[in-house]
């Protein structure tokens, strides 16, 4: 690994504009595209997002984002919340799966992450939280 942050801050809305801003800020050394820039910040703010709507329904909490840089621009960006976490994982990243209020999400979440980035992984234990990890 050649760089690494790791940022925790509450799990409230404003603070997704914070972590597209945090992690436009460190891949600065990395001189990225502004499409690449613009790729990662999109599913980091998916993966954000849900940590705000769905880890968190009724209270905030903490929502941690690592970025690390590898070797050969590789980017690894791990997003974790210890909110309810997910039941069923590879249901949830099915296109159009939502546990939300269907007026207001469309459960494409997680596939906009899959297709802004090369590889998503999620873990999580029911009462535990969920840790997403995306890279690029
Ligand atoms: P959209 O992202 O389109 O607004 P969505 O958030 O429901 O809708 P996804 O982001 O694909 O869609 O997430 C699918 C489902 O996975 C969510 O409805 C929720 O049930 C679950 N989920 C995702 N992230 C988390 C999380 N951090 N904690 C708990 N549940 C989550
Ligand atoms: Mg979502």
């Amino acid at each position: 690994m050649l760089n690494q942050v790791k940022i925790t801050f509450a799990s409230r809305s404003v603070n997704e504009g914070f972590a597209r801003a945090a992690l436009a800020a460190f891949l600065v050394q990395l001189d990225p595209t502004v499409p690449q820039l613009a790729d990662l910040k999109t599913a980091v703010s998916e993966a954000v997002t849900n940590c705000i709507v769905h880890a968190y329904p009724d209270s905030i909490g903490p929502v941690t984002m690592t970025a690390g840089l590898y070797e050969g621009g590789l980017v690894r960006i791990t997003i974790s919340d210890r909110g309810v976490g997910i039941e069923d994982v590879q249901k949830a990243m099915e296109p159009m799966f939502t546990t939300g209020d269907p007026s207001e999400r469309a459960g494409l979440g997680f596939a906009v992450m899959q297709s802004f980035m090369d590889k998503v992984r999620a873990s999580s234990t029911p009462g535990k939280g969920t840790r997403v990890t995306l890279t690029k």
